[in-house]
């Protein structure tokens, strides 16, 4: 082992000690930020909460309104940024739990988890000499749009605060209880929409040569969305067009409406394939709406873009769980999508899943579910994650800008 791994080791073990007499406190304050849960847009009060709780460690700022900053460690030099989102569900909970919410939201995606883990992590670290600044990024609107963490990074928060890496882990029922999946390369899609607005004239159903049927152009288009997917883009690379929305008329069996629009999810894992894909659907759609007799309009509604691990992250993370004695998982790829992409875009980063058990529910619950409802060790876990991916951001880090520092001597002197 390199002497910077070395202190880095020593470090961990500290850190992870401190980091159990945490947890029970954490455990508390998930239960009572689920009880509190707050919709996209309107965390300010969980925000709040998680302000007090930090208030002994850090002091934060706010940003990208109901968001918030703040530094722990090192004044100055690169920091290692972790990032609990904020908001809850517009979902009925039915876990039937004490600590269950009653206020027509829902933690449904396990973010009070991931918010008491950030606590616990950072008040953990209160009293190490930590090698390098810890940003806490507490981020609003993950679950809707505009984009919480597009905002922050707009916001300048990363440049801001010299952040080099980005932490971040998820709650998933997917993964064996207690494992951590990480993985390098793509995790999520990019998740663009793309209305199609086809206009003709309408008519009468039984005089269909006076007319222009947009019901038969709209229903071409939609067959054809698949086929310029398997044309434009490598079998070997994920991609998809899903419909979500296929509308025309006004409820009339003899009326030829003059209007028609399909709307669809348009999902790429290549950053490359995203605006060749999108280019080819136009083009697409624009001849087949002639071949009709039609015009048709084509709007590309941007969203975040395609997950990506960074290789280097997820290895390093990988064995430091190892070494904190958490077992891995397989990679938890999907065309699902989660805005912690843009910080992915501007920095290398880290997402990874941490595996958890509802009780007493089989099948268990996905996320989103109104019965989804991790156990009290779901905290733990995901603040080991979160330890995980720091030792690992703050050794590549310290690995490229100096072989020895003053870090690594000080915590060998002290194993
Ligand atoms: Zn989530």
């Amino acid at each position: 082992m390199s002497p910077l791994s070395l202190a880095l080791t020593s470090l961990a073990a500290r850190w992870n000690s401190a980091l159990e007499r945490e947890l029970p406190a954490a455990e508390e304050l998930r239960r009572e930020l689920h009880r509190e849960p707050r919709l996209s847009g309107s965390e300010h009060p969980t925000t709040a909460r998680l302000v007090a709780a930090l208030s002994d460690a850090v002091r934060v700022e706010s940003v990208a309104d109901a968001g918030g900053v703040g530094r722990i460690g090192p004044s100055d030099g690169p920091a290692i940024a972790i990032r609990a989102e904020l908001d809850a569900l517009p979902l009925a909970e039915a876990t039937g739990a004490e600590f269950r919410s009653g206020n027509g939201a829902m933690h449904a995606c396990g973010h009070d988890v991931h918010q008491a883990a950030l606590v616990a992590l950072v008040r953990a670290a209160e009293g190490l000499e930590l090698p390098l600044g810890l940003v806490t990024l507490l981020q609003p609107r993950e679950e809707s749009y505009p984009s919480g963490a597009l905002d922050m990074v707009e916001a300048g928060v990363l440049d801001r605060w010299a952040v080099a890496h980005v932490i971040g882990a998820h709650v998933h029922p997917g993964v064996r209880p207690g494992a951590v999946a990480s993985g390098g390369g793509f995790i999520n899609a990019a998740a663009d929409e793309i209305d199609i607005r086809v206009h003709g004239r309408g008519g009468h159903a039984a005089y269909p040569h006076l007319a222009s049927d947009t019901v038969a152009a709209i229903a071409q288009i939609a067959l054809s969305l698949p086929e310029v997917t398997r044309r434009t883009v490598s079998p070997l690379r994920p991609a998809l067009i899903s419909i979500g929305t296929l509308s025309a008329g006004e409820g009339a069996a003899n009326v030829l409406p003059g209007e028609g629009r399909v709307f669809a999810t348009m999902r790429t894992t290549d950053p490359a394939d995203r605006q060749p894909l999108f280019e080819a659907v136009r083009r697409m759609v624009e001849h087949v709406a002639a071949a009709f007799g039609v015009q048709a309009d084509v709007l590309r509604i941007e969203g975040e873009p395609a997950l990506i691990n960074d290789v280097y992250l997820a290895a390093d993370a990988d064995d430091w769980l190892a070494r904190l004695g958490v077992d891995g998982a397989e990679p938890m790829r999907s065309l699902g999508a989660d805005d912690f992409s843009y910080f992915c875009a501007e920095v290398p980063s880290l997402m990874m899943f941490v595996g958890v058990e509802t009780p007493d529910r089989d099948p268990q619950p996905s996320l989103h579910d109104p019965h989804f409802l991790p156990d009290d060790s779901a905290v733990g876990a995901v603040a080991r994650a979160l330890l995980a991916g720091y030792l690992a951001a703050a050794e590549r880090v310290l690995g490229i800008e100096h072989h020895r520092s003053d870090f690594t001597e000080r915590e060998e002197a002290r194993a």
